[in-house]
């Protein structure tokens, strides 16, 4: 029997949600593309996780940050160091060590005492993609696309600062395109070598009473986002890191994890980072980036609790989550915010004018407020089953009567209720029942 994954990857190509990255030539490694329905899902998981964070709130302020920085920015952060030699990692943390470096490797193995230690073979390799920039091809103009989008938001937060009104405990959230050359990409679009992030760094009082009551505050607030958008709570689950699996400057970390069908898998992050990325920029640029508070005058590095959510992962579990098999029918059974297309509309048969007319009329008319899907081919129970794959929360048919009695029938994906409704009221009903 396909297991679910193989289900799902086929599902996603079947009905546009995500492709092989330039499939035609053969593919090119760890790289997908969104098709319509996906590019729509995609964008409405961002729409919502803004809307969430940014508008409804008022203590995070967005930035889109360049992807192409000054190379600089990765030697403050620390990413450029570690990649310039072979390198060993460590399977169990996935930290890397120069593989002529046996004293600390024989360290490392140490921290993970009672566990046996297995490692990658040496490689050179490079998590940070390099690129060229300007005409000439040399280490001049040698810069690296962002490995994560962290540094966009902290190279800028004294621009924040000078051009808001934000005062410390505040956020900035970004969403955006990261790369990564990652040694064995997989699981479809899970590790993949060029993906999007959205994320929010949020600085408080440098305090550990402040930082243990954020860092709580955020894993909460973020587990109930999810659990929101409607993903299966006993699918998902906290995994605090252990000591010797932090980043030395991580003050606390927790993941959050999906129980996908190949074993819990992280798909976001909340990482309490000290003031380490503001020290570290502030050293290497020489700026001061100090926040001065505007009433005691006191001047500090506030410290940064990350949250970083990966949108292709997201969007992978999300889709596993809402996957169902119902006798014959596959539905997906998105929350009606992430549905590509929020309601369909057919007319009964394609070839009656009079049918297709009031069909258009109501398409149309329902347009302004949503994605709304058109469908008049082959029969009332295909066009159900198409829609019901793309996870459209309501079908709409004007049949012979609905010519003389004003009326359409109404299909609930979830239910398969159908209900007949005055053409007058179908906005009303769907406004009501589509409300985001
Ligand atoms: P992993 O241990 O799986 O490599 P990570 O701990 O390196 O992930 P972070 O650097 O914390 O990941 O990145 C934050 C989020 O970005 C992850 O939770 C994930 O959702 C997403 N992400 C990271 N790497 C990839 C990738 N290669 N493909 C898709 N998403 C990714």
């Amino acid at each position: 029997m396909e297991n679910l994954m193989d289900k799902v990857v086929s599902l996603a190509k079947r009905r546009g949600f995500i492709f092989p990255g330039s499939e035609i030539y053969g593919g090119l490694g760890g790289t997908w593309d969104y098709g319509p329905a996906g590019a729509l899902l995609k964008k409405n998981l961002k729409d919502s996780w803004w809307k969430d964070l940014v508008q409804l709130r008022g203590d995070i302020v967005g930035v889109d940050a360049a992807i192409m920085m000054n190379p600089k920015a990765w030697e403050a952060s620390g990413h450029t160091q570690a990649f310039v030699d072979p390198l060993v990692e460590c399977k169990l943390c996935h930290e890397r060590y120069r593989a002529d470096h046996a004293d600390e490797i024989a360290l490392h193995e140490k921290k993970h005492k009672g566990k046996t230690v297995d490692w990658t073979e040496p490689r050179q390799f490079n998590l940070l993609v390099r690129a060229y920039l300007g005409v000439v091809e040399g280490a001049q103009s040698e810069i690296f696309l962002r490995g994560e989008i962290t540094n966009g938001a902290q190279v800028n937060f004294k621009n924040v600062l000078d051009s808001t009104r934000v005062k410390i405990p505040f956020g900035v959230a970004q969403i955006g395109k990261a790369f990564r050359n990652e040694i064995t990409p997989g699981n479809f679009t899970f590790r993949s070598r060029e993906f999007e992030q959205m994320e929010v760094q949020f600085y408080i009082k440098p305090e550990e009473k402040e930082g243990k009551k954020w860092f709580d505050y955020w894993k909460k607030n973020r587990m109930a986002w999810y659990v929101g958008l409607g993903m299966s709570k006993k699918n998902l689950r906290f995994r605090d890191h252990a000591d010797d699996e932090r980043a030395h400057y991580a003050r606390a970390a927790t993941d959050i994890e999906y129980k996908t069908p190949w074993g819990w898998q992280e798909f976001m992050g909340i990482h309490h980072r000290g003031d380490y990325d503001l020290a570290r920029h502030q050293q290497y640029s020489k700026v001061d980036l100090r926040y001065r508070d505007p009433y005691t005058g006191e001047a500090y590095l506030p410290w940064d609790i990350e949250t970083s959510a990966g949108v292709d992962r997201s969007i992978l579990f999300l889709l596993i989550d809402a996957y169902h098999e119902e006798g014959e029918r596959v539905v997906l059974k998105l929350h009606r915010t992430l549905a590509p297309y929020k309601v369909a509309v057919f007319p009964l048969l394609a070839n009656k004018p009079q049918l297709v007319e009031k069909a258009r009329e109501i398409y149309d008319t329902l347009k302004p407020h949503y994605m709304v899907a058109w469908d008049e081919r082959g029969n009332i129970g295909k066009r159900y089953f198409a829609q019901d794959e793309i996870g459209t929360p309501y079908c709409v048919t004007v049949d012979f009567e609905s010519v003389e009695d004003k009326k359409v029938t109404v299909r609930d994906r979830d239910t398969m209720r159908q209900e007949r409704f005055d053409i007058n009221e179908l906005i009303d009903y769907l406004q009501q029942k589509l409300r985001l």
